[in-house]
């Protein structure tokens, strides 16, 4: 078992925890969409779109006006030029980044993504984000994401592998185990990890293990990270299904991206709760059958053709497509900005579970909570990848390994937690679940500011 989901994470270099980013998509959108999209820059840029989710959120808590500026600006950025000797002897010099975003509660935390589109405003986002969410999840650690400008797919083993140590020569003095530790995301995996933990004990001279999560488990990895994500966000699915009296067994679920989010939080789906998988889409387009379908099925047949799209007994649909069907579970589990104000009142699902990071914008947000659908916000649901990354740095630090049944005994915990806290909180101030996770997130982040006499 433990190989064969080694083997899903390691051998798609194209799936990060939360999916793909958008861009492959953006070429594809109607012209339609593109106009009403550039109306409002929030819509475009994730970083502006955080900026205003903090923006109402601060509103919400009658949040100090200097200490809400501070909470819109990351702490620090690093940029850095990373030259590769490339197989053919040429030279290239990549761009990187790496941004520390607040580290009020702790050391910061997030990971490292490989993007030929890559910007420094989305990392900043992501930053953000990783802030919120470890907060949200009560973990001791603050916000942080780094980010190369490359397409992975087009450099050979030996190229991605001296980029990767070649990155962490640039950033080794920024990072630390106590201070800011990587982790995979979009289009980076296992692999590059240990390449990575290796350059930074090289530096170091000795073992550091705790440089870095989601290694593979021959070098400090922990077991249950490789469909951490996926199954934290299973867990707080079933949590929204018993509060709104869905039974699992008889919904239908949708999922666009077949990354190792959408394709693990799919076969969970149906192996946990015998979830109808109806729906599945990758960067290709999507296929439906109202049968159900079976992920690991569709996983062979996409390692073999490429994409999801042609599996037997299936008919086609565009991603636009697969978000308005009409069922119990929608997953966005690959692009940025793909449920906005234009398609979100066409939204038919009861839950909205956020396993991508920024699916959905602020506009189409406030559609959503007046229309009645259950959102389960990204930083929430989208979490158990941090929460197990966690679990390894606590692992790393003892040299002591955690049985599979007690990591995911303790993610359902901490999973659970956090979602009924945003569920009561939604209620109690009459928020939506979004903006209750953000007060709870924040608030957690102004207190350890507060006590460490930063404001
Ligand atoms: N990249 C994942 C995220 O966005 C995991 C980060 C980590 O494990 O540090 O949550």
């Amino acid at each position: 078992m433990k190989s064969k989901l080694m083997m899903a994470e390691v051998g798609q270099r194209r799936s990060g925890d939360c999916g793909t980013p958008f861009c492959f998509f953006q070429a594809k959108l109607p012209q339609k969409s593109k106009r009403r999209r550039s109306r409002d820059m929030t819509n475009q840029n994730p970083f502006a779109m955080m900026q205003k989710q903090l923006d109402e959120c601060g509103a919400i808590i009658k949040l100090d006006p200097g200490v809400l500026e501070i909470l819109k600006h990351p702490k620090r950025e690093l940029q850095v030029a990373i030259p590769v000797r490339m197989d053919d002897g040429s030279v290239k010099v990549f761009s990187g980044f790496r941004v520390q975003y607040n580290d009020a509660r702790g050391p910061s935390k997030g990971g490292i993504r490989f993007h030929p589109e890559e910007t420094i405003d989305t990392v900043r986002a992501l930053a953000a984000w990783m802030t919120w969410k470890c907060s949200l999840l009560d973990l001791p650690l603050g916000g942080g994401k780094g980010g190369i400008i490359c397409n992975p797919k087009e450099l050979s083993p030996g190229e991605l592998e001296r980029l990767s140590r070649g990155y962490i020569d640039q950033i080794a003095a920024f990072i630390g185990p106590d201070k800011d530790i990587p982790a995979p995301d979009v289009y980076t995996n296992p692999q590059i990890m240990a390449w990575m933990m290796d350059e930074y004990s090289i530096i170091q001279g000795k073992n550091q293990f705790g440089i870095i999560t989601g290694k593979p488990l021959s070098v400090g990895g922990s077991l249950g990270r490789n469909d951490a994500t996926a199954r934290g966000g299973v867990f707080v699915i079933r949590e929204a299904a018993k509060k709104l009296g869905i039974a699992l067994n008889q919904a239908r679920a949708a999922i666009q991206g077949f990354g190792n989010a959408g394709y693990f939080a799919a076969a969970l789906l149906r192996e946990l709760f015998d979830c109808k998988i109806v729906a599945l889409s990758d960067s290709k387009g999507g296929i439906v059958n109202p049968e159900g379908l079976d992920p690991k099925a569709v996983y062979q047949h996409k390692t073999k053709t490429g994409s999801v799209v042609d599996f037997p007994n299936t008919s086609k649909i565009t991603n636009q497509e697969l978000l308005e069907l009409e069922v119990e579970i929608l997953i966005p589990a690959a692009l940025e900005n793909v449920i906005t104000e234009e398609n979100a009142p066409r939204i038919k699902s009861k839950i909205l579970a956020e396993l991508a990071n920024g699916p959905t914008t602020p506009q189409a947000d406030s559609i959503l909570y007046q229309k009645g659908v259950h959102i389960i916000p990204d930083f929430l649901c989208n979490a158990g990848g941090v929460t197990v990354s966690y679990f390894e740095m606590v692992q790393n630090a003892n040299l002591y390994y955690w049985e599979l049944e007690e990591i995911h005994r303790q993610l359902d915990k901490k999973m659970t937690k956090a979602y009924q806290e945003v569920a009561v909180t939604s209620e109690e101030k009459r928020i939506n679940p979004r903006q209750a996770a953000y007060v709870i997130a924040v608030n957690r982040v102004v207190e350890a500011m507060k006590d460490r006499g930063w404001i």
